[in-house]
């Protein structure tokens, strides 16, 4: 009798029952930033000047003198070593989407000999670093006679502390720049977005009379929703491992059908885990906020409060670090994968965004005088001039092979773009857009509300509804992005955004500032631009199903544009409209811009190339055989019911072989034209076939493993099935 090693640990699986947190049960008020290198902490340990001079550094984005940064530098050592630190790493986000570190020890023994220690770590090198780039994408910026890139300290983003082994290692945040001061990475064009959305806010805060704010900062609060499964059974699942999601596996008899996950009570050992990843994460900083199961079983979500966009995508790469670590101490894994298990919700990453000036005032919100609500509106019709023009900007934000599975997919939300604003503010929108008096339905909001032009309306307070179908949704003083992968990095969502709101902010400063000059008063200037705004972007508001069939017919009729996947997102990057969004502000270089979408199509076809290895080693070495001994276990039944005239039994058996047979096939077929693709010439072509070819292709080999599974006694079958992996805690 056959045993599968899946078997046994099935019984050990079952026998687990949780395992005790190991957080130390402080409050988060005593744990809040205590491995952080904080604006407090070296108001406390630098020199008056020096603080004053880094603030304003941090500010205004100014550079940092290389002599204040050797006295940072100095006093950030001190404060890592007081703690145990033995090394440093400047720490970065590559093309890869990933993050990436290589750690020098702080101490280290004399070159002269004689056993002296001497610490080398200077200002000069807090400031830059020079990592061995070669092996970094960089689309072609970087050829390998000038491999070397540098790294250069963020001081945006503070420095930090994490525990590895027996030691604990200071983090430095940093920028990733080639040789001749191209981007590399990620965080440089944030910079450059989130600078350019504050530059152009200012200009209509301005506009409006304000005269104290000094900067406007894009908020961020991402919610992360991820998969745990037992480590065990993670352990023989080769393609969960190796490309986070799962290239074989039949549905499982109970789906999320029930709806009994959705918010319902945490069960005692996901609570450990998410305990311990909570605490770690208010040690450095990261403000743990809500926790919930989600809708597809296995599937949670965890969410901080809000932060400064720069910071909180910092904070969301090491939220997934630390689940993925913790995940494992308390054994499972965490999956961030879009899409891990095929035919249940995949997961997403809602970026929650708003703009808030240095005052305090988030600039989405409503308000209460006239003057704010006229302000407020004007930041609206900004955003939805933004997702209108630069829909296809915003879509390159979140592309990914991941992502694929969900967006545009059965599964929302679209990929289409349209903004939900709910009924009222879209009845406010478009009575202004028709130069209508305002009056709403069944007159809600008949009153106006002195503006200083009569005919604005009274804005409603609350007038947000939920709509979870939309992807990019106005919830009440923020807008809610919901197109982002649960594995992406949130920074090209949010270069995106704000490099097109910043656009459009660009185009509403100009005409304002040109109507003004004229001698016209502002509030009739803002009048009249924004019945000519709403008027024109009216179109990508939606608040109905966004799910729905119907709705891809009227997003065509308006002129939307559906790219369904990655690789037809990716080929527009370099069309001239998608291309001025990041150069009008210089977001990105044209050469930058062009180094990207090779990077993204070079990373899609990497991605979809593991993925058919997979599904070619995996179906031949784990499944064919299951399948062939399972076949010469019954092969004296066929015989048997055939003579004996039992048709079902015969049917049954030769399915067997018939799916077996289909199998192996498609898997030839699948190699075929896997090796036509590697002799192509090109990414562009290589990106093509890889969607088109390989991708079904593997659908295919699936569909009949698929098939297998349900046929071969389960104690033969040597994967760990959905039903196992997705109900166990
Ligand atoms: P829901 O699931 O109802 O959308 P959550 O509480 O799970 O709400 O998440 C909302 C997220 O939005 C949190 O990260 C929260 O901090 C963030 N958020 C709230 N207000 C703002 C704002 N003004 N700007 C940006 N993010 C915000
Ligand atoms: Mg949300």
């Amino acid at each position: 009798m056959p045993s599968t090693l899946r078997n046994s640990i099935r019984a050990a699986v079952a026998a687990e029952k949780t395992q005790a947190a190991s957080a130390s049960g402080a409050s988060p008020s005593e744990i809040f930033g205590r491995d952080v290198f904080s604006m407090k902490v070296m108001r406390e340990r630098l020199p008056k000047n020096v603080f004053a001079r880094l603030e304003q550094t941090v500010a205004g984005g100014e550079t940092l003198q290389e002599s204040d940064a050797d006295v940072v530098a100095g006093a950030m050592r001190d404060w890592a070593i007081e703690r145990g630190a033995t090394h440093y790493t400047h720490w970065f986000q590559p093309l890869t989407g990933a993050t990436a570190e290589k750690h020098d020890a702080f101490l280290t023994p004399s070159p002269l000999g004689g056993g002296q220690i001497v610490s080398e770590f200077s200002g000069k090198m807090l400031i830059k670093g020079e990592p061995d780039a070669s092996s970094f994408p960089s689309g072609g910026i970087r050829s390998t006679f000038e491999a070397r890139g540098y790294t250069a300290w963020d001081p945006t983003s503070p420095a930090f502390l994490i525990a590895n082994g027996s030691g604990k290692t200071l983090y430095i945040p940093c920028v990733f720049l080639s040789y001749t001061g191209e981007s590399l990475d990620s965080k440089t064009p944030l910079l450059r977005a989130l600078d350019a959305v504050s530059k152009q806010a200012l200009r209509v805060l301005r506009l409006f009379g304000n005269t104290t704010a000094v900067k406007v900062n894009a908020m961020v609060g991402s919610e992360q929703e991820y998969f745990l499964v037992d480590r065990r059974y993670y352990n023989l699942r080769t393609d969960l491992q190796l490309s986070g999601r799962t290239v074989f596996g039949a549905k499982p008899c109970k789906g999320q059908e029930l709806e009994d996950q959705y918010f319902g009570a945490i069960s005692p050992r996901v609570i450990a885990f998410m305990t311990d990843v909570e605490e770690r994460m208010l040690a450095l900083g990261i403000p743990a906020r809500t926790r919930h199961n989600e809708v597809a079983p296995g599937q949670y979500e965890i969410a901080p409060m809000f932060e400064a966009a720069n910071i909180a995508v910092d904070h969301n790469m090491l939220t997934m670090q630390i689940m993925r670590n913790t995940a494992a101490e308390h054994g499972f894994a965490c999956l961030l994968h879009e899409k891990p298990f095929a035919g249940i919700n995949g997961s997403g990453k809602h970026n929650n965004w708003s703009l808030c000036d240095s005052d305090g005032n988030n600039l989405l919100d409503p308000g209460n005088t006239p003057r704010d609500n006229a302000q407020f509106l004007v930041f609206l019709a900004a955003v939805l001039r933004a997702v209108h023009k630069h829909a296809v900007a915003l879509r390159l934000g979140v592309v990914g092979a991941g992502n694929d599975h969900r967006l545009g997919a059965n599964e929302a939300p679209p990929a289409v773009l349209s903004v939900f604003l709910g009924d009222q503010l879209t009845e406010i929108v478009e009575s202004m857009a028709d130069g209508r008096s305002g009056k709403g339905k069944g007159g809600t909001f008949g009153g106006f509300m002195e503006i200083g032009v009569s005919s604005l309306p009274k804005l409603p307070m609350d007038s947000t509804d939920r709509n979870r179908t939309s992807p990019f949704a106005f919830t009440g003083n923020k807008f809610e992005f919901r197109a982002v992968g649960a594995s992406q990095s949130i920074a090209p969502a949010n270069i995106a955004l704000s490099a097109a709101v910043a656009c459009a902010l660009d185009d509403i400063a100009t005409d304002l500032e040109k109507e003004v000059k004229k001698g016209k008063n502002l509030n009739t200037a803002v009048q009249t631009l924004l019945s000519k705004l709403f008027k024109e972007h009216k179109p990508i508001i939606f608040n109905g199903n966004g799910y729905a069939d119907e709705w891809q017919v009227e997003a065509k009729k308006r002129g939307l544009p559906n790219l369904k996947d990655t690789v037809s997102a990716v080929l527009k990057y370099s069309d001239k409209e998608v291309k001025e969004v990041f150069l009008r502000h210089a977001v990105l270089s044209e050469r930058e811009l062009l180094a990207r979408q090779e990077v993204l199509l070079e990373n899609y076809i990497k991605d979809v190339h593991v993925e058919t290895k997979l599904t070619q080693v995996m179906g031949r070495s784990v499944i064919l055989p299951a399948a062939l001994r399972f076949a010469a276990e019954t092969a004296a039944y066929s015989a048997t019911a055939k003579q004996s005239g039992y048709p079902a039994l015969s049917r049954y058996l030769s399915a067997l072989n018939a799916k077996t047979e289909a199998l192996l096939k498609a898997l030839d077929a699948l190699d075929a034209k896997h090796e036509e693709l590697d002799a192509t010439d090109g990414v562009r072509a290589k990106a093509v076939g890889a969607r088109d070819k390989l991708l079904p292709l593997m659908a295919e080999c699936r569909e009949y493993a698929d098939a297998l599974e349900g046929i071969v006694d389960d104690a033969f079958w040597p994967l760990p099935k959905y039903n196992e992996m997705l109900w166990q805690h």
